[in-house]
């Protein structure tokens, strides 16, 4: 068994390839439900950037705090939303880690809900295309 604190991310094997979404990150291994799968990392936002707070890769990690995750070395950039995640975002005040929600079976994609406000501004207009909603767009015709 594994023992480790709830925000400490473990070592799972991880890759990024193509996904229905441009690219995605996929796990390589089985996660365990409850798992702190990897830390959402970024350098600290602008003030210009927090001001607009419309960025892709931008997450508030407290109330006047936000990090750009746009970096190279911050593979959890490529994690898509999901409607029905597997995922969810979490973690102690100034950090994000990203933890699962449930049993992750190797060649999963890993997802989490960016939140109502993201999925209305960017997501919404264009239609989601996370496994939930194209599901039910496939069921409607
Ligand atoms: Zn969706």
């Amino acid at each position: 068994m594994r023992k480790q604190s709830r925000f400490a991310p473990d070592t799972f094997k991880l890759r990024v390839r193509k996904s229905a979404t441009g690219r995605g990150l996929f796990a390589e291994e089985t996660i365990p439900k409850g798992a702190c799968i990897i830390e959402y990392t970024g350098r600290p936002a602008t003030l210009e950037e927090m001001a607009r707070d419309d960025g892709k890769y931008l997450f508030w990690t407290g109330k006047t705090t936000m990090i750009n995750g746009n970096i190279p070395s911050n593979k959890a950039r490529f994690i898509n939303h999901s409607c029905a995640p597997n995922c969810e975002a979490d973690g102690p005040p100034g950090r994000i880690f990203i933890v699962a929600l449930r049993t992750i079976r190797a060649g999963e994609e890993l997802s989490y809900n960016y939140g109502k406000e993201y999925f209305d501004k960017h997501i919404k207009p264009k239609g989601c295309r996370c496994v939930k909603c194209v599901r039910m767009r496939r069921n409607r015709v």
